[in-house]
């Protein structure tokens, strides 16, 4: 460590709000180049590198080859998938000197199929998986917690290319296996989720996501194995409902009723002079009686123009924006602003009702609990006014429907086991089966047995390595800093001099950290000459999974050993001591 290129800070860096973030920076694992782009210093690399060899070992066993593309790519392959446009924003663009459009590549579908088209011709020549393990660019829109969420961050992506869907499935099924293997040898607390298949296509797909309280990815679980990120969650439709006998819409004065909460109030005092309702006499109404409405708006890749799109939930919920991007991916979503409003006056915030909505040609689009049949009080486009019994297939007809509700915990699991529950994760891996969206974009085709050509399916799936190394800090951490495991530890072993300059033990640490290397476990040796307060601190604070301190028990021929997860110090022999060390690190 004297001579390390490593400085490890007493402060939290003020931008950072998440454990691994902190404690990354002031272990001096990573510093900050710019909003989400990261360098990696000498222990940030090993435990990278760790990590990516774990990855890497895992895909081999599979029989997935690693090859490289280069991260500077031409727009054309882009174009050929619509993705170019598709990705709006969030790719880095840029243009050579000759004015030619190049793109740094956020993931490469594009490429591996053409790579495969390139060399490949024949059935015989199927299944292959391909993969590598490269940087990837992406102009995220809120960069975030450090390495969590980079601009420039390190993926493992492969794709697998197969002559049927039963190949595909296969493959498919590889993958999902060799993640397995891959995150528990990372020691992390994982759940697999079903996921939406977002910007890529496709249908199957399933999410990896590190459990974890600051992770940006909600997932809900049931108890009978249902498992789904937020997004991905279908809601369960009731039932459609008869329209006849239902009583007519009206129209009421509810002064005084801009929220939810004020309108039930009202329509629950003044539940007789508003004469009768479909809520029947037995019952009160409640928020979820009432049908909300949002104004967004949506705008399709490649428009200018802004599209108005109303979206209505039943008004005990809010809408959950991650699923409305989900759900109407690739378009761009947007709150309305005051302006918007302004241009258009037949929007009343706070009382705006289908009516308006659908007689001036928005978009309107409904939660999947809004059946046919079913009766809704909302607003009536006029202010303190709310219209009651307005049922949907007899008063308004919907343009269909969207996951934009919340999901909450206690909601009926999709599965019709029970209810949900529902955590935080971090995604660090993502398997989809593509299909055949990219190998008809460029014609990917094998020469069948009886020469008649096969349209090729495709996987695609991605480890978010880089991420890993946050992941795994999240989950493994104390106040005194950061705790690996010794799957991805940067050394084995932390050998400390418990002095600043005494000549016996700096030898003693010397000749014990010598034969800890000879015994084959890769050592860091604090032989700074700082008070020994200083570099207990940055022991615990660097993480690695065994501290040796070399201190006044040397005289006597004794050695502490701490265990840095479990905070537990015995004292050893210092005969031996490189064998029983080299022993525990083993087992
Ligand atoms: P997210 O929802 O977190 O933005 P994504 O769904 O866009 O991720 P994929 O396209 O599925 O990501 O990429 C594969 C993997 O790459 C992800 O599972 C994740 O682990 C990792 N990854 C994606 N974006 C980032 C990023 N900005 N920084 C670090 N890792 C990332
Ligand atoms: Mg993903």
């Amino acid at each position: 460590m004297s001579s390390l290129f490593l400085r490890t800070l007493r402060e939290d860096p003020a931008d950072a709000e998440v454990p691994s973030h902190k404690l990354l920076v002031r272990a001096g694992y990573v510093r900050r180049v710019a909003p989400g782009v990261y360098s990696w210093l000498p222990l940030g690399l090993k435990v990278l590198r760790r990590i990516e060899n774990i990855v890497r070992e895992e895909m081999d066993a599979i029989g997935g080859q690693e090859i490289q593309f280069p991260a500077l790519l031409p727009r054309e392959p882009y174009e050929a998938t619509n993705r170019w446009t598709e990705y709006g924003p969030n790719i880095f663009r840029l243009k050579d000197r000759k004015g030619g459009d190049y793109l740094l590549g956020p993931t490469h579908e594009e490429l591996f199929t053409l790579a495969v088209k390139g060399e490949y011709s024949s059935y015989k020549d199927y299944p292959v998986v391909l993969y590598q393990i490269q940087n990837k660019y992406r102009d995220e829109e809120r960069p975030r917690a450090g390495i969590l969420r980079g601009r420039e961050f390190l993926m493992k992506d492969s794709y697998s290319f197969d002559l049927t869907d039963e190949g595909l499935a296969e493959s498919y099924g590889k993958h999902r296996a060799a993640y397995i293997r891959m995150f528990e040898r990372l020691g992390l607390k994982y759940v697999i989720v079903a996921a939406t298949s977002g910007a890529m296509g496709g249908s199957a797909s399933e999410e990896f996501l590190a459990e974890s309280e600051t992770g940006e990815d909600t997932f809900v679980r049931g108890p009978g194995g249902y498992a789904a990120n937020v997004e991905a969650v279908t809601t369960p439709a009731p039932p459609a409902q008869p329209i006849e006998g239902k009583p007519a819409a009206a129209v009421h004065h509810t002064p005084d009723t801009p929220t939810i909460e004020t309108l039930v109030d009202f329509l629950n005092a003044h539940y007789e002079s508003a004469g009768g309702t479909s809520v029947g006499a037995d019952r009160k109404f409640t928020a979820a009686d009432t049908l909300k409405n949002v104004l967004l708006k949506t705008r399709q890749p490649g428009a200018t123009d802004w599209e108005l799109l109303a979206i209505g939930v039943p008004g005990d919920r809010e809408v959950d924006m991650k699923r409305v991007e989900a759900g109407l991916e690739p378009a761009e979503v947007a709150l309305l602003e005051e302006k918007d409003f302004a241009a258009n006056p037949f929007l009343v915030k706070g009382y705006i009702g289908p009516k308006a909505l659908q007689d001036n040609g928005v978009r309107y689009l409904v939660d999947p609990r809004v059946v046919t049949g079913t009766a809704w009080v909302t607003g009536a486009d006029e202010v303190d006014h709310h219209v009651v019994d307005l049922v949907v297939g007899r008063d308004f007809t919907p343009d269909g429907t969207v996951e934009a509700a919340e999901v909450r915990a206690g909601d009926p699991s999709p599965d019709g086991q029970g209810v949900l529950e529902a955590a935080r994760g971090i995604e660090i891996g993502h398997i989809f089966q593509l299909g055949r969206k990219y190998a008809n974009a460029f014609s990917l085709d094998a020469l069948g047995p009886d020469s008649k050509p096969v349209r090729i399916t495709m996987g695609s799936y991605g480890v978010g390595v880089s991420r890993l190394v946050a992941a795994v800090a999240e989950q493994s951490h104390d106040e005194s800093g950061l705790v690996w495991p010794r799957s991805v530890a940067p050394f084995d072993v932390h050998v400390v001099i418990a002095h600043k300059n005494n000549p016996e033990l700096f030898e003693g640490g010397e000749s014990l950290a010598a034969e800890l290397e000879a015994a084959g476990l890769s050592v860091i040796l604090d032989d700074r000459k700082a008070s020994p307060g200083v570099k207990f601190a940055d022991a615990e604070l660097l993480g690695v999974p065994t501290i040796v301190v070399v201190g006044r028990g040397l005289a006597e021929g004794t050695l502490e050993l701490k265990d840095r997860a479990t905070g537990e110090r015995t004292e050893i022999p210092r005969e031996g001591a490189a064998e029983a060390i080299a022993a525990i690190v083993r087992s």
